[in-house]
């Protein structure tokens, strides 16, 4: 079996894969309020908030297009800057919702004063944010934004924080940030299939006067069923033992010597790219430190690199994403690797290399 260094799905460990087999239990009794309580203190420390986390039984496109259907009363700003964060823009399109962007090109970061400049264009009640672009490896300046966005009285600000929560510090409270969301298979290196998001007061009292909120994703639904430490409808509840699984071995490392630990990870794989002349995709100051998006060099045979890397050493690395496949390649240092495992994929990668 390959073991995974691309952006999602991630490695998952033998003790989360454990912790996901134990007896299946009730939704709607004290054992599963317990669990879901378990996996409260640690989510709102990672994500700097004192409110609820929900669990949703989705990937995160789920929550993401709640949070429109949710939120955007009048016309929601996509900060589109790659793959996922363009793809939020045609997906507000598609609900039949206004919507305008902000877009850069792939391998920029947003600036904020951009956003300054279209939301003073006025009729905007939301703004879209993917805090680390994952197609491109860029991370936006997500307090830049945010300040922005607040100085817009009525504006909500939606975070997808997919692939960097866990492995930076976030301040959703702080920061003003309305909805928080993260898909569980980057960098809390579950398998995929559960996504947790918080909501802020202003978020919920804008989902209350929403019509046609259906029920699956319906904010206020979780919020009134998170108040009892339960989920609208049966949620997958092996995940959820993973979750509370690995929010205790975030809590025995320490957010802290997480955040450090990944920064130093991605540190090595930028080290190797520079001894190999291979550039980064994303600009000084707005790299990701959870992976890392190189370019393509002219001449260099990238699908046989990752071909090779996979069947000499069973690693995999990703090839590009989107309409930058091919051009681009990019590893990830998410969840629970060590210095000493991504030396192992270094090695191999250099060997690879010749
Ligand atoms: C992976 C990813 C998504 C999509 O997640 P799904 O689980 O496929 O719904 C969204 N945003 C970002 C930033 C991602 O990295």
């Amino acid at each position: 079996m390959a073991k995974l260094f691309i952006p999602g799905p991630i490695d998952v460990s033998k003790e989360t894969f454990c912790a996901m087999s134990q007896p299946m239990i009730g939704h709607r009794g004290s054992e599963f309020e317990a669990l879901y309580a378990s996996t409260q203190p640690m989510l709102k420390e990672l994500g700097g908030t004192v409110r609820p986390f929900f669990l949703s039984t989705s990937s995160a496109w789920g929550v993401m297009e709640a949070s429109l259907k949710n939120l955007c009363a009048k016309k929601v700003l996509t900060l589109c800057c790659g793959a996922f964060s363009d793809k939020w823009f045609s997906v507000a399109k598609s609900m039949g919702l206004q919507a305008d962007k902000v877009q850069v090109e792939w391998g920029e970061a947003i600036s904020p004063e951009a956003v300054r400049a279209k939301l003073a264009e006025g009729g905007f009640d939301l703004v879209t944010l993917i805090h680390n672009e994952t197609s491109t490896g860029v991370m936006n300046d997500v307090a830049g934004i945010a300040k922005v966005v607040k100085s817009f009285p009525g504006v909500l600000l939606v975070v997808d924080a997919v692939s960097s929560f866990s492995a930076v510090p976030l301040e959703m409270d702080k920061l003003g940030i309305d909805v928080l969301l993260a898909g569980v298979q980057k960098a809390l290196a579950l398998p995929p299939g559960l996504t947790i998001f918080a909501c802020s007061q202003a978020a919920l009292e804008r989902a209350e006067g929403m019509p046609n909120r259906g029920y699956y994703f319906d904010f206020i639904e979780f919020a009134k069923n998170a108040e009892k430490n339960n989920t609208p409808s049966t949620p997958a509840i092996s995940l959820i033992f993973g979750l509370q699984h690995i929010m205790g071995v975030i809590a025995a490392e320490g957010a802290a010597k997480r955040y450090a630990r990944h920064a130093a990870n991605n540190a090595l794989i930028h080290e190797w790219g520079k001894r190999h002349g291979f550039k980064n995709f994303a600009p000084e100051g707005n790299q990701s430190v959870s992976l890392t998006c190189f370019h393509t060099p002219a001449g260099f045979d990238q699908a046989a690199f990752i071909k090779t890397l996979k069947s000499r050493h069973g690693f995999v690395i990703n090839g590009g994403y989107g309409k930058i496949k091919g051009l681009t390649f990019r590893i990830s240092n998410m969840g629970n690797e060590t210095a000493a495992t991504m030396k192992e994929l270094i090695d191999a990668m250099d060997d690879v290399l010749g």
